[in-house]
């Protein structure tokens, strides 16, 4: 029965999110938390930034009786929300200051009657004694807490009026609640489940990793000359340049623009109406860089900023993971670049001089850890996870570190020293402590805890000198699972389960070595390529242009951000399936019938012109198919054909036969998708044989291509050359 009912919710939820938000499918953990809040129990989300927090309250928002509360810090975040939602064709109005006594009138009659299904509310106006009079006269369906990390002290965005907000949900009424986060140390989550009285709550918590983010770090060296040229060979594209202080702010984006670069500054020195209109133009696209102090970016729900790149070092790995966190939030490119230099670290702790000891101590360590971070050859992403405390098995190869490693060396008795080190001193000192203890090095704790009689004293010098590359070792050891992280004790490393097995049966590990950013060359152009991979797609470039500045013109009419219209992966979808119907674009992913409705009209009829100028076969239903299905081979050979890459490499990349990928070729062609493979044929066949055959296909009854070997027969054309010239022939022809 249960399980009935719970088909019947899952069916119906899965209906809905095509419906309404165009979807086909829930991301992640999406479909158990909404059917969690569902039931009615508290739910607790742990899900890193562009992961699709908010959908998890607002589908289940739409398919309950009521409205549903919507709990969230910052009035430019509601209004955002709001906009979307709207675009979607759902009703959702937000209650703040800002409002007037009609649009007040308006949203409390709408909420009374029914109509109304998500109101967005700050926690200063949900105290205020009218309006909570008001919300106990509504049917209320649950609470939503967004951000919900403001509620601890032990967050980095504490709010105070946060803590009160389950009293007030006591006073509304009982209620279920469900809150949000991106940012939870155990700490905070402790914090959170106490106040908000759910301690029993369901936890989700979705890894941390962000699969599309490409991470780079780069030498601080002739930074401006870097800075320009890899903005310009992101042309057009929306990014967030950080700098450390409002006077670089101002200087980048003069730099910036003089290069011509549309880019603002954004610093909290500005007054409130410039921030304002900077901030709109930048999400309006009427602006493409944002230079920007820590002060931009909480509640920025742009999800296509391309790159973020850190032009001073963060004070922090939490900071550093929020910001780069905002890139590709739709899931397509997202580049995050930081320059070094032990400089920017000098200066950071020159700040800090006038702090409290602790509050020092504390800068000083989380400083310590982007050194590390910045520095270790290690995959970026196995770091940054481990950081957060997420064990990653393997190396990404989509990092700088992964792509172009430092080198290598594989180790044995060194780990065996270290991990030995740490059973010895009882797993109670941190990795200087054990670097010391094993080079010898002058430290009075080394010789107050007698850790000089130990075995292992002095005993790495044997190996290695330098203190340096036994704490490299160590923090290595902490990213690969042979060392653990105390939570409670800052710094202190214990013997891991993998460790203590190592120890019985050893074998050699691969360590990295650092990085050494005063000795590293400027990256060349080619290295931002490796990044900068934009080109790397399956679309109609053209017509993808078009319906981009369509969408810009319905945005300025509209006084919307354009991704309020459509999204950039809906958009290369359109550009890829060429939907001229109502029912074709609703098809589209992340297109629901309400945005059809809304939008649909004139970019259906712009497809619609285009396919038919440019004679485009669309064979719907091939084309459709072939998207869904499209394997990730065809797809990574399509992007390396863009990229001009020869058949025999990608072949040979893949493992796979010349023939077999020159099938696949076929394949990817038949189905409607255009590739250009002139690049490889000029190099592969002389022209006046590619005419030859050309001309043959021109006039032949069939593209059979026994038939065409026999025509030939004797002129020592091969197969594949055959085959090659028949996709160039119809691609020419046919797509
Ligand atoms: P968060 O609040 O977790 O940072 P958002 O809720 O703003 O993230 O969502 C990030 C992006 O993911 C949005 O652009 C949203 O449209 C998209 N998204 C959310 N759920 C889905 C889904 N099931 N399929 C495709 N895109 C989704
Ligand atoms: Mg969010
Ligand atoms: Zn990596």
């Amino acid at each position: 029965m249960v399980q009935q009912v719970e088909k019947v919710i899952n069916d119906t939820l899965k209906g809905k999110l095509k419906e309404i938000f165009g979807y086909s499918q829930f991301r992640g953990d999406q479909e158990v938390i909404i059917q969690n809040i569902l039931l009615g129990k508290n739910t607790f989300v742990i899900m890193p930034t562009g992961a699709g927090k908010s959908l998890c309250y607002q589908l289940p928002a739409l398919v309950s009786e009521g409205l549903t509360i919507v709990i969230s810090p910052l009035i430019a975040l509601m209004k955002n929300q709001v906009d979307q939602l709207t675009a979607f064709g759902i009703n959702a109005q937000f209650l703040n200051s800002t409002l007037t006594k009609a649009e007040m009138t308006r949203v409390k009659s709408d909420a009374l009657d029914g109509s109304l299904k998500l109101l967005y509310i700050a926690p200063e106006s949900l105290t205020k004694e009218d309006n909570l009079d008001f919300l106990k006269r509504v049917k209320i369906s649950f609470v939503a807490i967004d951000e919900a990390h403001c509620i601890s002290e032990w967050g980095h965005d504490f709010r105070p009026e946060y803590r009160r907000i389950y009293g007030i949900i006591e006073n509304i009424g009982r209620l279920p609640i469900i809150a949000l986060t991106a940012t939870a140390t155990p700490k905070v989550q402790q914090d959170i489940r106490k106040n908000l009285q759910m301690e029993e709550a369901e936890t989700f918590k979705s890894s941390f990793n962000r699969k599309n983010l490409y991470y780079e770090i780069r030498p601080k060296k002739d930074v401006k000359k870097q800075l320009i040229r890899y903005i310009r060979n992101n042309k057009g594209k929306s990014g967030i340049v950080y700098c450390l202080s409002r006077k670089t702010v101002e200087e980048v984006a003069e730099l910036l623009n003089v290069n011509d670069v549309r880019a603002l500054p954004y610093h909290a020195g500005l007054d409130a109406g410039t921030r304002m209109s900077n901030q709109d133009a930048f999400l309006n696209e009427e602006c493409d860089v944002i230079v920007a102090t820590i002060a931009f970016g909480m509640g920025i729900d742009k999800p296509d900023v391309r790159f973020v790149i850190h032009y001073d070092v963060p004070k922090s790995l939490e900071g550093y993971y929020q910001e780069t966190g905002r890139a590709g939030r739709d899931g397509l490119e997202g580049n995050c670049l930081m320059f070094y230099s032990y400089e920017d670290i000098q200066k950071l702790e020159k700040f800090n001089k006038d702090k409290t000891v602790t509050e020092r101590d504390n800068a000083r360590h989380l400083l310590n850890e982007m050194v590390a971070y910045s520095t270790l050859g290690v995959c970026r992403r196995r770091q940054l996870l481990s950081y957060f405390g997420e064990y990653f098995e393997k190396d990404c190869g989509y990092c700088d570190n992964c792509k172009k490693p430092t080198e290598k060396v594989k180790v044995q008795e060194d780990v065996i020293l270290i991990l030995k080190s740490v059973m010895l001193t009882e797993q109670r000192f941190d990795a200087d402590h054990i670097a010391d203890l094993l080079t010898a090095t002058d430290n009075q704790y080394v010789k107050s805890y007698e850790h000089d009689q130990l075995e292992v004293y002095g005993k790495g010098l044997e190996i290695n000198e330098l203190r340096e590359y036994w704490v490299s070792a160590i923090r290595q050891l902490v990213i690969f699972g042979y060392l653990e992280k105390d939570i409670e004790n800052y710094g202190i490393v214990k013997l891991g389960e993998k460790g203590a097995k190592y120890l019985n049966d050893p074998y050699p590990v691969t360590l990295h070595k650092d990085h050494n950013f005063e000795e590293e060359e400027v990256k060349s152009e080619d290295d931002d390529k490796d990044s900068v991979n934009g080109n790397a797609h399956a679309y109609d470039e053209a017509l993808l242009g078009m319906l981009k500045a369509l969408r810009k013109k319905v945005a300025k009419e509209k006084n919307l951000p354009p991704y309020v219209i459509f999204q950039d992966p809906s958009m290369e979808e359109m550009a890829t399936t060429y939907p001229t119907t109502q029912q074709e674009m609703a098809q589209i992913n992340g297109v629901g019938m309400g945005k059809v409705q809304k939008f649909g009209r004139q970019f259906i009829e712009l497809i619609s012109r285009y396919v038919e100028e440019n004679e485009i076969e669309t064979a719907k239903d091939v084309v459709i198919k072939s998207t869904v299905n499209k394997s990730k081979i065809k797809i990574f050979i399509i992007q390396q054909v863009d990229r001009k890459v020869s058949l025999d490499e990608i072949a040979e990349v893949k493992d796979l036969a010349l023939a077999d990928v020159i099938e696949e070729v076929e394949h990817i062609c038949y189905s409607g998708t255009k590739l250009n493979l002139d690049y490889y044929i000029n190099q592969v066949i002389d022209r006046e044989r590619q005419r030859d055959i050309y001309d043959y296909f021109m006039t032949a009854e069939t593209d059979n291509i026994s038939t065409a070997l026999n025509e030939f027969d004797g002129e020592e054309v091969s197969e594949e050359e055959l085959r090659l010239m028949r996709i160039k022939f119809l691609s020419e022809l046919a797509n």
